[in-house]
């Protein structure tokens, strides 16, 4: 299977995965979204309204800020991958529970394997929890962490949610500035890429 095949397949066991929590109908499960051979992933929290309708992560207001701070860097939001924790809208889209974020965490598993992204960016405290289970987002926002993930070395750069940042200046202020250390981060892995493949040849 390619990438495509099996992140339909992902989506189609979601859907057809009766023990998941706040599924009533298969058209509930909201799947990741964007370019599946992206070196950079996204990974937010739980859909919203405007999720659930279009069935597509971050497309409502917190959705239309990610794309202006993407623009910002100059990365178009269908260059890069956004997924979420739980893949679907929590009633009145309350934080997800922990056996939500738990019943969900093999499926996002299952998505990162198959795009082995080198940089993940979580989008608030939920999403951090999962790579840096210790940190608080108020003191690591915007820097970079080499994590190993299922034995490779990704970075994980911990950000503050958009949605927060609608909420409060001062968070907005810090979202974009934490954005625009993304593409220095991204030139070091590219170049570590070049010499991993040199050194195959
Ligand atoms: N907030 C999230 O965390 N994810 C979405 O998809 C939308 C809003």
């Amino acid at each position: 299977m390619n990438k495509p095949e099996e992140l339909r397949k992902i989506k189609e066991d979601m859907e057809n995965d009766k023990s998941l929590p706040l599924v009533k109908k298969p058209e509930d499960i909201i799947p990741g979204d964007g370019n599946c051979d992206s070196e950079i992933v996204f990974v937010g929290e739980a859909g919203g309204y405007h999720e659930s309708i279009q069935r597509k992560p971050f497309v409502g207001n917190a959705g239309m800020l990610l794309n202006k701070l993407l623009a910002s860097i100059h990365l178009p939001r269908e260059s890069v991958y956004i997924t979420n924790m739980v893949k679907t809208r929590p009633p009145e889209n309350r934080d997800p529970l922990p056996e939500e974020l738990a019943a969900y965490s093999r499926y996002l598993d299952r998505e990162l394997d198959v795009i082995c992204p080198r940089v993940i960016v979580t989008l608030g405290r939920f999403s951090m929890a999962k790579f840096l289970p210790n940190a608080r987002i108020s003191g690591v926002h915007g820097k970079k962490f080499e994590v190993n993930w299922n034995g490779k070395n990704i970075l994980v750069v911990p950000m503050y949610h958009p949605a927060a940042a609608l909420r409060n200046g001062a968070v907005m202020e810090q979202i974009k500035d934490d954005f625009l250390k993304l593409p220095s981060y991204l030139k070091e892995i590219e170049s570590k890429i070049e010499v991993e493949q040199t050194q195959l040849f």
